[in-house]
């Protein structure tokens, strides 16, 4: 089936303090985006869109396995919808992944690519369980303890059939800035579409603050990687 692969590397990237987007920061040496542009090539996916900031230029030298580069919205959303429009109109398959997620699975994401192409689902994202205990609270005020065993936290590349997250989204153009929606599958849901799960990796960890730069940097080097 026709498959494409959204990038999302749109945002700003500032909580890690760097003086451009974390995207295109050199993690062992390359961009981090382009670890995940080589999932995706691996993935044998028909076409890789991109979503950039507009002066990506300044800071990044596009992998020759883009082929198409969308320009990033306010939102994260915005930014799905813009890559999502960037897509063939024949494309069957799409999956939308997080830049800032370098170290995902390939093996797990093949099987949801079966059970997507078998029909079972219109949308599945990998997610992992919740080890912490849960609280729900109002400041330091105490709401509830949420039943962790019930209670996973999602991850990308999360993969969808095209035409039905790409209709989800065309319902919500208007509203794409206000709304909750912090994923795709959550929006997905909402729409009424057939949404499962699979299994995601701890090492698919996003890179959000120093200390996960840093935790990246040391499984590239001490060959931790192997636990993907
Ligand atoms: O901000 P957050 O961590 O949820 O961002 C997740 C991903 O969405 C990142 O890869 C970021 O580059 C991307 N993003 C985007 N456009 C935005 C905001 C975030 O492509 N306007």
């Amino acid at each position: 089936m026709k498959s494409a692969a959204i990038i999302l590397a749109g945002g700003q990237g500032t909580r890690l303090g760097f003086s451009h987007p974390k995207q295109f920061a050199l993690l062992g040496g390359r961009p981090l985006i382009d670890y995940s542009v080589e999932k995706f090539v691996a993935l044998r996916v028909n076409i890789i869109v991109a979503v950039l900031v507009d002066d990506y230029q300044k800071y990044y030298q596009l992998h020759p396995a883009i082929s198409t580069v969308a320009p990033a919205g306010k939102t994260r959303q915005e930014s799905v919808y813009n890559g999502l429009k960037a897509c063939p109109n024949d494309t069957e398959i799409v999956f939308i992944h997080d830049s800032a997620r370098p170290f995902f699975p390939l093996k797990n994401v093949e099987e949801g690519l079966k059970l997507i192409e078998k029909n079972e689902f219109d949308g599945l994202a990998p997610v992992i369980p919740s080890t912490d205990t849960l609280v729900e609270a109002w400041g330091r005020q105490v709401i509830s303890f949420p039943d962790r065993q019930k209670i996973f936290r999602t991850q990308t590349p999360q993969i969808f059939i095209f035409q039905k997250i790409f209709q989800a989204y065309e319902n919500l153009k208007e509203n794409l800035k206000d709304c909750p929606f912090t994923d795709d599958l959550s929006l997905a849901q909402a729409a009424g579409l057939r949404c499962g799960l699979i299994e995601g990796s701890q090492m698919n960890f996003k890179i959000t603050t120093e200390v996960d730069w840093h935790l990246a940097e040391e499984l590239l080097s001490s060959g931790g990687l192997e636990f993907i």
